[in-house]
Order: structure tokens, then C-alpha cells, then sequence
């Protein structure tokens, strides 16, 4: 029936969250200037969190998850954005306080959009996803810093998830010497095809760390947080940089001054959700340039739309290796 469409929609009840495939109208869609056709979504870790409820991510009920998406608009009395358009959404609180991308349909504010660079396509797009724009972002402020391929190695921490996947093969084909971290060794061959010079075993990283290691690194991508962003700290080089963006290990950082005011290091946060429009063009359009497109395919996989509930505990289960690509039927 016209108007009708299929979603994900999280609830919440005195027995706690619950998460249906549904059917909607389009009196369902929220608010917005701009009606999208949803093409393609992706599963990134926070939409692991929000459809488990493992973590309070969804902040309105009911609500359709799903971080980010790619499709063409159907609608639009936004200035920047016609019928037909491909358009690529994430963030802005979109699959938290804002319906998101586990549907046919989606309603959104125009000014959230990005328009599909050139040289990707919607498939493409989330393929690369949350995870891999925030990779870009990662990469971007590793340059900002001013490392520059040639200036010493890098290291990319749980190198085989989302962020390190993409990271990993941006970095190597940026010219850096790119060095990976994994819980996974069976792995491996899969890092260095994707462009690591080097993988090494997570558990090196996971003890308490010394205030000053080994300086190791040019700069770093840090997904994990905890003993891990620790350890990375103390080994990284005189006026190096860490960009870190994820908690995958813990939301601690158990470190000392030592390796800033002895090493003059820094760390910049990197927040995908709310970076500004401006900010998000550049990156798009950098993942259109340095991202090898045959890499990408080798790092993702298909996901059907209805096996998303399992897949969100397998991603927090850390056994989801590089991207996910879910078509939405
Ligand atoms: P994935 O689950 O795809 O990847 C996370 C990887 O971290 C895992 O594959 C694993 O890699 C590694 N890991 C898992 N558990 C641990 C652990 N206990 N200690 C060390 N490493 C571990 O998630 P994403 O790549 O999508 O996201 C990674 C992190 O970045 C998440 O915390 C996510 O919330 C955050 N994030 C933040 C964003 C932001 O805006 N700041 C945007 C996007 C993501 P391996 O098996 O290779 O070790």
C-alpha cells in the first residue's frame, strides 16, 4: 500500500527495550525538510549498542535506528537538495534522537546531508559508513598535526573492526607505513592485504602501561581507549599525535602527563556525530579519492536487512570483521 513501509522500530516498555521490524506510514516519518528512499545502510557499533540496549543510544522511543544511511531524495523543500538527488546521512544524532536508517524511508533535515561525491556510489557509501568517514576524520587530523607519509610508522588499533579497517588501507595508500593491532592473528593475511607493513597481537597492548615506552610511532588511530590508548601513549615518538575515537576496550584512559610533557605528544578527539557540514564535504570527498574502491568490496560484506538484530551482537562480540553493507528491501 502506498506510503507504507517497512522499518526497524525500537519500543520501550517497564520490561525494557525491544526491537521489531515493522510496518510504517509515512504520518511516522519524523520531522524534516528532506524525504529520502533508503537504499543502503550499515551497521556500525553504536547501532550494535542501540539495538541491544546494551548502551542508552536511543534517547526517544519509539524510534527506527540506524546511524547513517545512503539513497535518493523523493522529496524536498530544501534550498540545497532536489528530487532525485543521492544523498548521504550520518550522524546528527540520526538513529539516536532522530529516526534513522533501518528503513525504506527516512526524514531528515536537509542541512544534515551530504551529496553523493563523485566516484562512489550508494553502495559504496556505506560500505564505508560512520566507521570509515570517522577513519577519514581520524586521518585528516593525523595530517592536520603535519605527519606526513615518510615521517615514521603508524599504528591503527583494532585494526580488523570498522575505523582500523578502512584506516589501514587509506594510510597505506597515503604512502604511510602503516602498522596494525588485532585480537584476531587468524587476521593477518587479511591486514596485510588490505595495505599493513606489520600486525601485531593486541595483547602486547592490554597490560597497565609504563609512563614512557619505546618511542614507536609517528602517529596513531586509536578505536579501543583503556590500556590500549594507554600503552600507545608512552610509545609514541617526540611530537607525535594520537587521534582517538573509540572506547571498543573501555571509556578509561589510565595514562600519566609523562609522554606530553616529556615527548610534547597530543591526542585529538575525533567526534563523527556533530562535526560541522564543512568538515564532513572534505572527508567525503577524500574517501572518494584515496580509497582504493577494489579494497573496499574486499572489506566488506553483505548483510541481509533481517539479520541486523543478530549481527548487533556479533559487532559488540567483536567478531564482525571489516564493513558491513545492508541493502534495505
Ligand atoms: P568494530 O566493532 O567494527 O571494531 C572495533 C574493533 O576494536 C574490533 O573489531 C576489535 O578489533 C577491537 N576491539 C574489540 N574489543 C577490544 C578490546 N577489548 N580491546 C582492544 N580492542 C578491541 O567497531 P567500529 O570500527 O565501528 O568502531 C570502533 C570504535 O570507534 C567503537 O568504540 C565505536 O563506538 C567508535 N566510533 C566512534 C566514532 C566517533 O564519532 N568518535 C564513530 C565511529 C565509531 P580487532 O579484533 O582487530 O582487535
Amino acid at each position: 500500500m502506498s506510503g507504507q513501509f517497512q522499518a526497524y522500530q525500537i519500543g520501550k516498555s517497564d520490561e525494557g527495550q525491544r526491537c521489531v521490524l515493522t510496518q510504517l506510514s509515512d504520518n511516522d516519518l519524523m520531522e524534516g525538510d528532506v524525504t529520502v528512499d533508503v537504499e543502503y545502510t550499515t551497521l556500525n557499533y553504536k547501532d550494535g549498542l542501540a539495538l541491544t540496549g546494551r548502551s542508552p543510544i536511543i534517547r526517544k522511543f519509539p524510534l527506527t535506528p540506524g546511524i547513517d544511511f545512503s539513497g535518493t531524495v523523493s522529496e524536498s523543500s530544501h534550498s540545497g537538495f532536489s528530487a532525485g538527488d543521492r544523498v548521504i546521512l550520518n550522524g546528527f544524532g540520526v538513529g539516536e534522537g532522530h529516526s534513522g536508517g533501518y528503513a525504506q524511508k527516512a526524514r531528515v533535515s536537509g542541512d544534515w546531508l551530504v551529496a553523493l561525491p563523485e566516484g562512489l556510489d550508494t553502495r559504496h557509501a556505506m560500505a564505508i559508513g560512520t566507521a570509515g568517514y570517522t577513519a577519514m576524520l581520524s586521518i585528516m587530523a593525523l595530517e592536520d598535526h603535519g605527519i606526513n607519509p615518510g615521517d615514521g610508522d603508524i599504528l591503527v588499533t583494532g585494526a580488523s573492526g570498522g575505523v582500523g579497517s578502512v584506516a589501514v588501507a587509506i594510510l597505506n595508500r597515503l604512502g604511510h607505513r602503516v602498522v596494525a593491532t588485532t585480537g584476531r592473528m587468524n587476521e593477518k593475511e587479511f591486514l596485510i592485504d588490505l595495505g599493513a607493513a606489520d600486525v601485531l597481537d593486541r595483547a602486547d597492548f592490554s597490560e597497565k602501561a609504563r609512563p614512557l615506552g619505546k618511542e614507536l610511532w609517528s602517529g596513531a588511530i586509536d578505536v579501543a581507549g583503556g590500556n590500549t590508548l594507554a600503552n600507545v601513549l608512552s610509545q609514541l615518538k617526540y611530537g607525535g599525535a594520537a587521534a582517538i575515537c573509540g572506547l571498543a576496550e573501555s571509556m578509561n584512559l589510565p595514562t600519566t602527563v609523562a609522554p606530553f610533557i616529556l615527548r610534547g605528544i597530543s591526542m585529538y578527539g575525533i567526534d563523527s556525530v556533530n562535526a560541522p557540514i564543512s568538515k564532513r564535504k572534505i572527508a567525503w570527498q577524500r574517501l572518494a579519492s584515496d580509497l582504493d574502491l577494489d579494497l573496499l568490496d574486499s572489506l566488506s560484506f553483505d548483510l541481509d536487512f533481517a539479520d541486523l538484530p543478530q549481527a548487533a551482537e556479533d559487532i559488540l562480540a567483536g567478531k564482525i570483521r571489516g564493513r558491513a553493507v545492508v541493502k534495505v528491501p
